[in-house]
Protein backbone atom coordinates (compact mmCIF):
# COMPACT_ATOMS: atom_id res chain seq x y z
CA UNK A 1 0.00 0.00 0.00
CA UNK A 2 2.77 2.35 0.86
CA UNK A 3 2.62 5.25 3.16
CA UNK A 4 5.43 7.31 4.01
CA UNK A 5 6.24 6.62 7.77
CA UNK A 6 5.04 9.63 9.05
CA UNK A 7 1.34 8.75 7.91
CA UNK A 8 2.11 5.73 9.81
CA UNK A 9 3.23 7.77 13.01
CA UNK A 10 0.56 9.82 12.81
CA UNK A 11 -1.85 6.93 12.45
CA UNK A 12 -0.59 5.55 15.42
CA UNK A 13 -1.12 8.65 17.72
CA UNK A 14 -4.51 8.69 16.56
CA UNK A 15 -5.41 5.04 17.61
CA UNK A 16 -3.38 5.99 20.93
CA UNK A 17 -5.48 9.10 21.65
CA UNK A 18 -8.37 7.16 20.82
CA UNK A 19 -7.41 4.17 23.42
CA UNK A 20 -6.88 7.60 26.47
CA UNK A 21 -9.95 8.69 25.40
CA UNK A 22 -11.61 5.37 25.84
CA UNK A 23 -10.23 5.22 29.22
CA UNK A 24 -10.81 8.88 30.59
CA UNK A 25 -14.67 8.11 29.21
CA UNK A 26 -14.95 4.87 30.92
CA UNK A 27 -13.65 6.87 34.51
CA UNK A 28 -15.79 9.79 34.04
CA UNK A 29 -18.62 7.28 33.39
CA UNK A 30 -17.48 5.42 37.09
CA UNK A 31 -17.06 8.68 39.07
CA UNK A 32 -20.71 9.39 37.60
CA UNK A 33 -22.09 5.84 38.61
CA UNK A 34 -20.05 5.56 42.12
CA UNK A 35 -21.67 9.41 43.00
CA UNK A 36 -25.24 8.04 42.66
CA UNK A 37 -24.45 4.62 44.06
CA UNK A 38 -21.68 4.16 46.55
CA UNK A 39 -22.84 1.02 46.98
CA UNK A 40 -21.56 -0.30 42.98
CA UNK A 41 -18.13 1.29 44.08
CA UNK A 42 -18.20 -1.31 46.93
CA UNK A 43 -18.95 -4.07 44.62
CA UNK A 44 -16.48 -3.09 42.41
CA UNK A 45 -13.58 -3.17 45.28
CA UNK A 46 -14.64 -6.38 46.50
CA UNK A 47 -14.63 -7.73 42.69
CA UNK A 48 -11.26 -6.64 42.45
CA UNK A 49 -10.66 -7.93 45.81
CA UNK A 50 -11.95 -11.48 45.04
CA UNK A 51 -9.78 -11.85 41.96
CA UNK A 52 -6.67 -11.17 44.37
CA UNK A 53 -7.74 -13.78 46.68
CA UNK A 54 -8.50 -16.34 43.41
CA UNK A 55 -4.93 -15.84 42.33
CA UNK A 56 -3.57 -16.49 45.58
CA UNK A 57 -6.16 -19.02 46.11
CA UNK A 58 -4.08 -20.96 43.30
CA UNK A 59 -0.66 -20.53 45.16
CA UNK A 60 -1.56 -21.25 48.24
CA UNK A 61 -2.17 -25.05 47.88
CA UNK A 62 -5.09 -26.17 50.23
CA UNK A 63 -7.97 -27.05 49.15
CA UNK A 64 -8.32 -24.94 45.92
CA UNK A 65 -10.85 -26.21 43.82
CA UNK A 66 -13.79 -25.56 47.17
CA UNK A 67 -12.22 -22.34 47.70
CA UNK A 68 -12.09 -21.23 43.98
CA UNK A 69 -15.90 -22.05 43.32
CA UNK A 70 -17.16 -20.10 45.87
CA UNK A 71 -15.08 -17.03 45.29
CA UNK A 72 -16.70 -17.70 41.87
CA UNK A 73 -20.12 -17.99 43.29
CA UNK A 74 -19.91 -14.66 45.39
CA UNK A 75 -18.35 -12.80 42.45
CA UNK A 76 -21.13 -13.84 40.41
CA UNK A 77 -23.59 -12.60 42.92
CA UNK A 78 -21.94 -9.34 42.91
CA UNK A 79 -22.09 -8.79 39.46
CA UNK A 80 -25.84 -9.43 39.34
CA UNK A 81 -25.93 -6.82 41.73
CA UNK A 82 -24.07 -4.84 39.78
CA UNK A 83 -25.85 -5.20 37.03
CA UNK A 84 -29.36 -4.61 38.89
CA UNK A 85 -27.85 -1.23 40.33
CA UNK A 86 -27.16 -0.40 36.16
CA UNK A 87 -29.96 -1.34 35.08
CA UNK A 88 -32.10 0.51 37.37
CA UNK A 89 -29.92 3.85 36.85
CA UNK A 90 -31.28 3.10 33.13
CA UNK A 91 -27.53 2.40 31.89
CA UNK A 92 -26.35 -0.67 29.33
CA UNK A 93 -24.80 -3.32 30.59
CA UNK A 94 -21.04 -2.46 29.63
CA UNK A 95 -21.19 0.98 31.22
CA UNK A 96 -18.18 0.00 33.27
CA UNK A 97 -16.30 -1.55 30.67
CA UNK A 98 -14.07 0.43 27.84
CA UNK A 99 -15.85 1.32 24.69
CA UNK A 100 -13.66 1.19 22.16
CA UNK A 101 -13.90 2.63 18.75
CA UNK A 102 -13.27 -0.69 16.88
CA UNK A 103 -13.94 -3.53 19.62
CA UNK A 104 -12.53 -5.88 16.86
CA UNK A 105 -8.97 -4.79 18.31
CA UNK A 106 -9.54 -2.47 21.18
CA UNK A 107 -7.77 -0.11 19.13
CA UNK A 108 -4.85 -1.28 18.57
CA UNK A 109 -5.34 -1.43 15.04
CA UNK A 110 -4.13 -4.79 14.91
CA UNK A 111 -5.35 -8.40 15.78
CA UNK A 112 -2.75 -11.11 16.19
CA UNK A 113 -0.22 -9.15 14.09
CA UNK A 114 -2.39 -8.62 10.96
CA UNK A 115 -4.17 -5.06 10.07
CA UNK A 116 -6.82 -3.95 11.43
CA UNK A 117 -9.45 -2.77 9.06
CA UNK A 118 -9.82 0.56 11.17
CA UNK A 119 -5.98 0.81 10.82
CA UNK A 120 -6.46 0.56 7.52
CA UNK A 121 -8.90 3.23 7.21
CA UNK A 122 -7.30 5.69 9.62
CA UNK A 123 -4.01 5.06 6.71
CA UNK A 124 -5.84 6.27 4.56
CA UNK A 125 -7.80 9.34 5.82
CA UNK A 126 -4.57 10.50 7.43
CA UNK A 127 -2.71 10.28 3.88
CA UNK A 128 -5.73 12.05 2.13
CA UNK A 129 -5.64 14.96 5.54
CA UNK A 130 -1.62 15.45 4.72
CA UNK A 131 -2.64 16.22 1.03
CA UNK A 132 -5.20 18.56 1.96
CA UNK A 133 -2.64 20.33 4.20
CA UNK A 134 0.09 20.30 1.44
CA UNK A 135 -1.86 22.17 -0.80
CA UNK A 136 -3.71 25.75 -0.51
CA UNK A 137 -7.24 24.66 -1.66
CA UNK A 138 -9.66 22.19 -0.37
CA UNK A 139 -9.15 19.03 -1.91
CA UNK A 140 -10.99 19.09 -4.93
CA UNK A 141 -13.71 16.23 -6.84
CA UNK A 142 -14.74 15.77 -9.69
CA UNK A 143 -18.61 16.88 -9.16
CA UNK A 144 -17.29 20.71 -8.10
CA UNK A 145 -15.06 20.44 -11.52
CA UNK A 146 -17.34 23.19 -13.60
CA UNK A 147 -16.84 22.89 -17.89
CA UNK A 148 -19.17 26.36 -17.35
CA UNK A 149 -15.76 28.04 -17.41
CA UNK A 150 -14.67 26.91 -20.98
CA UNK A 151 -15.86 28.57 -24.20
CA UNK A 152 -18.02 26.71 -26.41
CA UNK A 153 -16.73 28.67 -29.58
CA UNK A 154 -14.14 26.78 -31.42
CA UNK A 155 -10.74 28.87 -31.12
CA UNK A 156 -9.88 28.15 -34.60
CA UNK A 157 -11.74 26.58 -37.81
CA UNK A 158 -11.77 23.05 -37.69
CA UNK A 159 -10.65 22.64 -34.16
CA UNK A 160 -12.65 21.86 -30.84
CA UNK A 161 -13.73 24.26 -28.57
CA UNK A 162 -12.62 24.29 -25.67
CA UNK A 163 -15.47 23.30 -24.05
CA UNK A 164 -15.18 20.42 -26.08
CA UNK A 165 -11.77 19.61 -25.50
CA UNK A 166 -12.08 19.85 -21.53
CA UNK A 167 -15.31 17.77 -21.70
CA UNK A 168 -13.22 15.17 -23.08
CA UNK A 169 -10.56 15.92 -20.17
CA UNK A 170 -12.71 15.71 -17.74
CA UNK A 171 -13.88 12.11 -18.87
CA UNK A 172 -10.59 10.73 -19.68
CA UNK A 173 -9.38 11.98 -15.86
CA UNK A 174 -12.43 10.65 -14.43
CA UNK A 175 -11.92 7.09 -16.16
CA UNK A 176 -8.11 6.81 -15.42
CA UNK A 177 -9.61 7.55 -11.43
CA UNK A 178 -11.63 5.08 -11.65
CA UNK A 179 -9.29 2.19 -13.28
CA UNK A 180 -6.64 2.66 -10.99
CA UNK A 181 -4.54 0.23 -10.69
CA UNK A 182 -0.52 -0.11 -10.47
CA UNK A 183 -0.19 -0.30 -13.76
CA UNK A 184 -1.85 2.98 -14.94
CA UNK A 185 0.07 5.30 -17.60
CA UNK A 186 1.83 7.95 -16.38
CA UNK A 187 0.37 11.74 -17.37
CA UNK A 188 1.73 15.06 -18.05
CA UNK A 189 -1.25 17.74 -17.82
CA UNK A 190 0.13 20.93 -19.70
CA UNK A 191 -1.42 23.78 -20.40
CA UNK A 192 -1.59 27.71 -19.34
CA UNK A 193 -2.04 28.21 -15.67
CA UNK A 194 -5.38 28.41 -14.35
CA UNK A 195 -7.54 25.53 -16.75
CA UNK A 196 -7.95 23.27 -13.84
CA UNK A 197 -4.69 20.79 -14.03
CA UNK A 198 -4.62 21.56 -10.09
CA UNK A 199 -8.07 20.81 -9.33
CA UNK A 200 -8.45 17.28 -11.72
CA UNK A 201 -5.44 16.01 -10.52
CA UNK A 202 -6.55 16.47 -6.81
CA UNK A 203 -9.62 15.01 -8.10
CA UNK A 204 -8.17 11.72 -9.39
CA UNK A 205 -5.75 11.64 -6.42
CA UNK A 206 -8.89 11.99 -3.68
CA UNK A 207 -10.50 9.03 -5.87
CA UNK A 208 -7.23 6.74 -5.82
CA UNK A 209 -6.75 7.61 -2.17
CA UNK A 210 -10.28 6.13 -1.66
CA UNK A 211 -9.31 2.96 -3.38
CA UNK A 212 -6.85 2.49 -0.84
CA UNK A 213 -3.59 3.19 -2.50
CA UNK A 214 -0.71 5.28 -1.29
CA UNK A 215 -0.63 9.08 -3.16
CA UNK A 216 1.61 11.59 -2.78
CA UNK A 217 1.20 15.22 -3.72
CA UNK A 218 3.58 17.53 -3.80
CA UNK A 219 4.09 20.80 -5.89
CA UNK A 220 7.36 20.85 -7.64
CA UNK A 221 8.79 23.83 -5.78
CA UNK A 222 8.64 22.67 -2.23
CA UNK A 223 9.66 18.98 -2.99
CA UNK A 224 12.78 19.70 -4.53
CA UNK A 225 13.56 22.33 -2.17
CA UNK A 226 13.29 19.47 0.44
CA UNK A 227 15.33 16.58 -1.03
CA UNK A 228 17.76 19.49 -2.03
CA UNK A 229 17.80 20.13 2.06
CA UNK A 230 17.77 16.58 2.93
CA UNK A 231 20.76 15.65 0.12
CA UNK A 232 23.19 18.71 2.11
CA UNK A 233 22.55 17.71 5.49
CA UNK A 234 25.42 15.53 6.61
CA UNK A 235 23.74 14.20 9.37
CA UNK A 236 21.42 12.45 7.13
CA UNK A 237 23.24 10.02 4.41
CA UNK A 238 19.69 9.40 2.66
CA UNK A 239 16.49 11.64 1.79
CA UNK A 240 13.48 10.34 3.07
CA UNK A 241 11.40 12.65 1.29
CA UNK A 242 13.42 11.42 -2.12
CA UNK A 243 12.20 7.93 -1.04
CA UNK A 244 8.47 8.36 -0.52
CA UNK A 245 8.34 9.94 -3.79
CA UNK A 246 9.90 7.19 -5.81
CA UNK A 247 7.99 4.47 -3.52
CA UNK A 248 4.44 5.81 -3.57
CA UNK A 249 1.68 4.00 -5.46
CA UNK A 250 0.97 7.64 -7.51
CA UNK A 251 3.34 10.60 -7.70
CA UNK A 252 1.48 13.58 -8.45
CA UNK A 253 4.11 16.80 -9.73
CA UNK A 254 2.04 20.01 -9.86
CA UNK A 255 3.74 22.58 -10.99
CA UNK A 256 6.78 21.49 -12.96
CA UNK A 257 8.73 23.99 -14.11
CA UNK A 258 8.23 26.87 -11.23
CA UNK A 259 11.12 25.69 -9.79
CA UNK A 260 14.58 27.10 -9.80
CA UNK A 261 16.53 25.02 -11.86
CA UNK A 262 20.21 24.13 -11.16
CA UNK A 263 22.38 20.81 -12.16
CA UNK A 264 20.59 19.78 -8.64
CA UNK A 265 16.91 20.12 -9.31
CA UNK A 266 17.56 18.85 -13.05
CA UNK A 267 19.10 15.39 -12.20
CA UNK A 268 16.69 15.27 -8.69
CA UNK A 269 13.70 15.55 -11.34
CA UNK A 270 15.37 13.37 -13.68
CA UNK A 271 16.06 10.72 -10.96
CA UNK A 272 12.46 10.64 -9.66
CA UNK A 273 10.59 10.18 -12.82
CA UNK A 274 13.47 7.70 -14.28
CA UNK A 275 13.28 5.59 -11.28
CA UNK A 276 9.28 5.38 -11.09
CA UNK A 277 9.32 4.39 -15.02
CA UNK A 278 12.10 1.45 -14.11
CA UNK A 279 9.73 0.39 -11.42
CA UNK A 280 6.66 0.98 -13.08
CA UNK A 281 5.12 3.26 -11.27
CA UNK A 282 3.02 5.79 -12.53
CA UNK A 283 3.43 9.67 -12.24
CA UNK A 284 1.40 12.63 -12.70
CA UNK A 285 2.88 15.93 -13.74
CA UNK A 286 1.41 18.67 -14.66
CA UNK A 287 3.17 22.25 -16.27
CA UNK A 288 2.31 25.27 -17.59
CA UNK A 289 5.31 24.87 -20.06
CA UNK A 290 5.37 24.12 -23.42
CA UNK A 291 7.19 21.32 -24.92
CA UNK A 292 9.85 23.78 -26.18
CA UNK A 293 10.11 25.28 -22.80
CA UNK A 294 10.42 22.25 -21.06
CA UNK A 295 13.00 21.37 -23.42
CA UNK A 296 15.06 24.52 -23.01
CA UNK A 297 14.94 24.52 -18.95
CA UNK A 298 15.96 20.98 -18.75
CA UNK A 299 17.89 19.38 -20.95
CA UNK A 300 16.51 17.25 -24.11
CA UNK A 301 17.22 13.80 -22.84
CA UNK A 302 15.42 14.49 -20.04
CA UNK A 303 12.30 16.07 -21.75
CA UNK A 304 12.46 13.09 -24.62
CA UNK A 305 12.17 10.24 -21.68
CA UNK A 306 9.67 11.65 -19.98
CA UNK A 307 6.85 12.83 -23.42
CA UNK A 308 8.06 9.07 -24.53
CA UNK A 309 6.43 7.71 -21.33
CA UNK A 310 4.07 10.17 -20.00
CA UNK A 311 0.12 10.50 -21.69
CA UNK A 312 -0.16 14.03 -22.83
CA UNK A 313 -3.55 15.60 -21.41
CA UNK A 314 -3.71 19.08 -23.11
CA UNK A 315 -5.76 21.65 -20.91
CA UNK A 316 -7.60 24.95 -23.26
CA UNK A 317 -9.25 27.34 -22.41
CA UNK A 318 -8.94 31.27 -20.46
CA UNK A 319 -7.38 31.48 -17.02
CA UNK A 320 -10.29 30.24 -14.95
CA UNK A 321 -9.01 32.33 -11.80
CA UNK A 322 -9.20 35.38 -13.80
CA UNK A 323 -12.80 34.65 -14.66
CA UNK A 324 -13.96 34.23 -11.56
CA UNK A 325 -12.29 37.27 -9.91
CA UNK A 326 -13.88 39.76 -12.91
CA UNK A 327 -17.34 38.15 -12.06
CA UNK A 328 -16.92 38.66 -8.58
CA UNK A 329 -15.72 42.49 -9.05
CA UNK A 330 -18.36 42.79 -11.33
CA UNK A 331 -21.07 41.66 -8.71
CA UNK A 332 -19.58 43.99 -5.99
CA UNK A 333 -19.71 46.62 -8.39
CA UNK A 334 -23.54 45.93 -8.95
ZN1 LIG B 1 -9.72 -2.20 14.57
Amino acid sequence: MGYSSEIYEEAERKLERRRILSEQELDKRRNILFLRSPRAEKIEQTIAKTSVAAAKAVFGGADIKTELEALKRKNLALQNELNEILKSFGFPENYLERWYKCDKCKDTGYIDGKMCDCMKRLLRETAYDSLNRMTPLSLSDFESFSLDYYSKTPVAEGKLSPYTQMNGVLGYCKKYAASFNEESRSLLFQGAPGLGKTHLSLAIAKEVIDKGYGVVYVSAPAILTKIENEHFDIKKTESPAEQIVTECDLLIIDDLGTEFTSRFTVSAVYNIINTRMITSRPTIISTNLTLTELQEKYNSRIVSRIIGMLDRVEFVGVDIRQQKRRRQNSIKRK
